[in-house]
């Protein structure tokens, strides 16, 4: 797995355009911001303008679309600007809103891809939050939805759209790098089944919708302003949202996701689920001090220093052992001030030997 850095933005760049489900005119500007910060959105219209973290905890509905909040505050529909944020690889970014939803554009992730590639990217001096799956996480629901996480090299997602009565049944399966997301997965447009429209509507919700920000499948057709922007672009845009909802889990993964019959109630509770388990890999890494340079350390010491799991168990020396701290933004060592618990962070750069294999392992504690 290669070990990159965090991004964020260069500048701030805006887009506007009509939300989906209130159908009000939005404006939406992405703005750079600082290591470890994660994703945030802003509500500029509002008194104090409070932000909401794009994080798991703060979701409170997933039909349809993924709902953030927190107290009073809300930011309706907010897959598809995280999509595209985590598909092109921003770690760090504020999403300023003047409404409660950005605004559907053409019903894909394309339009802020755009704005991103408008924005600029830019790598920052910390190590990018991965999270390596190595064993098995399952979600099941009720309605038939199945989310598996098994572990892979890189990031992938395979996945198959199950239409009503079997109809425009998909598959797909792609690695995803900003490459193949911005190509194969950003352009593919939000659909609607003829047959939901109208409860979606007595609902009061999809006010702003209309051919030409969705495709709507009636029978065996299909409706909207331009054709099919891919023969299989059902599947695709389920795995957009798949990627908008993981993000929340405030890592990215070195795994495999395999989705059958996806949502955004299923994807988000894969996302709950990984979050625990992300906290839970965090929480196992021993509190000690890590010494400088050569290192000259018994077993116990090994032992203390390195987490009691695969591959550090196959390890028999330690031929060398490096702590760089994190830099924080004024240049102040050993601490990562953001850090939310406010504990110390470092990153271990270790080459050691086992009896078969010599490797240089670098990891975060
Ligand atoms: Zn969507």
């Amino acid at each position: 797995m290669a070990f990159t850095n965090q991004r964020t933005l260069t500048k701030a760049a805006s887009l506007e355009g009509t939300s989906l489900h209130t159908g009000e005119q939005v404006v939406v500007t992405l703005k750079p911001a600082p290591v470890d910060y994660g994703i945030k959105f802003r509500r500029v219209d509002l008194p104090d303008e409070p932000t909401i973290d794009a994080r798991i905890e703060f979701v409170k509905q997933v039909e349809r679309a993924t709902t953030l909040g927190e107290g009073n505050v809300k930011v309706h529909t907010v897959e598809h600007v995280l999509s595209a944020l985590h598909g092109m690889g921003v770690d760090n970014a504020v999403v300023e809103l003047n409404g409660n939803e950005p605004p559907i554009c053409d019903g894909s992730a394309a339009p802020f891809v755009e704005l991103i590639r408008r924005c600029g990217l830019e790598e920052q001096n910390a190590l990018r939050k991965v999270f390596e799956i190595r064993e098995p996480l399952h979600v099941e629901t009720k309605s038939g939805s199945l989310m598996t996480l098994v572990p892979s090299s890189g990031f992938r997602v395979s996945c198959t759209q199950v239409g009503p009565d079997g109809r425009f049944t998909q598959y797909f399966s792609t690695e995803i790098t900003p490459e193949i997301y911005e190509k194969e997965i950003a352009p593919a447009r939000t659909f609607v089944f003829y047959e939901d429209v109208q409860p979606l509507m007595d609902k009061g919700l999809i006010r702003g919708g209309s051919l030409e920000n969705a495709v709507v499948i009636r029978g065996d057709s299909i409706m909207s302003k331009e054709p099919l922007r891919f023969q299989d672009e059902f599947v695709r845009h389920k795995i957009l949202d798949i990627l908008g909802d993981l993000i929340l889990a405030g890592c990215r993964i070195a795994g495999h996701v395999i989705a059958v019959k996806p949502g955004h109630a299923p994807n988000t509770e894969l996302t709950r689920g990984l979050s625990k388990r992300y906290a839970q890999m965090l929480a196992m890494v021993p509190p000690r001090v890590i010494p400088q340079g050569s290192a000259v350390m018994d077993t116990k010491d090994v032992l203390a220093v390195l987490p009691h799991r695969y591959p550090f168990l196959m390890v028999d020396r330690i031929l060398s052992f490096e702590g760089r701290p994190f830099p924080g933004p004024s240049g102040h060592a050993g601490r990562s001030p953001s850090r939310s618990d406010g504990a110390s962070c470092q990153h271990i750069d270790v080459e050691v030997e086992s009896w078969c294999e010599r490797h240089r392992i670098f990891y975060e504690r």
